[in-house]
């Protein structure tokens, strides 16, 4: 690896931008997402930052189940989201559908849109996990373990 991917890898772990993305959650773990970014839990503190465009983030932040209206809507944020990338799927929902499983209207794991690196569990989770999973995930992009780096490697 060359001295600049070496700072480029480096650089992200230290700097973990976040995009999230409400797939037909109640609201509940984006409640909780909120004061991640906020004076009490302060994300920033570990270089994250919550960014408004897909195409500035490393890492997804999916809540809730996956919808049959959101299903298109999580692929294409996926897509636009430049490799190396990381997706956290936080809550019960986004794993088992939670109280929403059986219901005609959900997908299913969001495994089956998008792969996922880390779930986190809660319903909902503590904004502490959350930025656990955040850290995490920085570490998984530093040392090239997420999916996308894993898919590239791979071919
Ligand atoms: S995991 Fe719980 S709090 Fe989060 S979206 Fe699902 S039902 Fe709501």
């Amino acid at each position: 690896m060359s001295v600049f991917s070496r700072l480029i890898s480096y650089s992200r772990k230290r700097s973990p931008w976040v995009f999230r993305v409400n797939a037909g959650s109640c609201n509940g773990c984006d409640i909780e997402i909120t004061p991640c970014f906020s004076p009490r839990y302060d994300g920033e503190q570990i270089g994250a930052l919550m960014q408004g465009s897909p195409k500035h983030a490393d890492i997804l932040l999916i809540s809730g189940p996956i919808t049959l209206r959101t299903k298109e809507i999580v692929k294409d944020i996926y897509q636009q989201i430049p490799s190396p990338k990381a997706v956290i799927a936080l809550g019960s929902c986004p794993a088992s559908g939670n109280v929403f499983s059986g219901s005609p209207t959900i997908v299913g794991s969001a495994e089956a849109v998008v792969p996922v690196d880390l779930y986190v569990p809660g319903c909902p989770p503590r904004p502490q996990q959350i930025l656990e999973a955040i850290q995490l995930a920085a570490k998984m992009l530093e040392k090239g373990e997420t999916h996308s780096q894993k898919e590239a490697h791979y071919g």
